[in-house]
């Protein structure tokens, strides 16, 4: 775990959150700065800086974060609306935290595409 991430921190619970699910592959915490109604973060346990690092083998954690997003939307009561499910890739993609997350976003309409 490189010492200096943020989430690798989060998930090893050197720093609080507000932690919704946690599993053997992925953890899914509230956001501290919400910009919807519904603001989830779900990540993968194991220190992956972005989707453009992912391969074949994290297939199987994906799939899990995947379904654990769908189960959070359900018990956030969005999942009849729709929702929002989006990982920023890069400076230019608006990731700010390298280690690879999906944001869970709703209780609110999104505009597409994004600003
Ligand atoms: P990014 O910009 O990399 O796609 O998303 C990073 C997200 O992490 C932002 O939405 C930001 O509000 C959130 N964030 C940053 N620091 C913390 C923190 O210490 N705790 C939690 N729960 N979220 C954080
Ligand atoms: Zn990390």
């Amino acid at each position: 775990m490189p010492a200096d991430c943020l989430f690798c921190r989060i998930v090893a619970s050197e720093i609080p959150s507000d932690r919704l699910h946690e599993d053997d592959l992925v953890v899914a915490i509230r956001d501290i700065a919400p910009r919807a109604p519904t603001h989830i973060l779900l990540m993968p346990r194991r220190h992956i800086a972005s989707a453009a690092e992912l391969t074949d083998d994290d297939g199987p954690m994906l799939g899990r974060l995947f379904s654990v997003a769908a189960d959070l939307a359900r018990a956030a009561g969005i999942a009849d609306s729709g929702y929002r499910l989006v990982s920023n890739v890069g400076r230019w993609g608006g990731q700010t935290v390298d280690h690879l997350h999906v944001h869970l976003m709703g209780g609110r309409a999104f505009d597409w595409p994004p600003g």
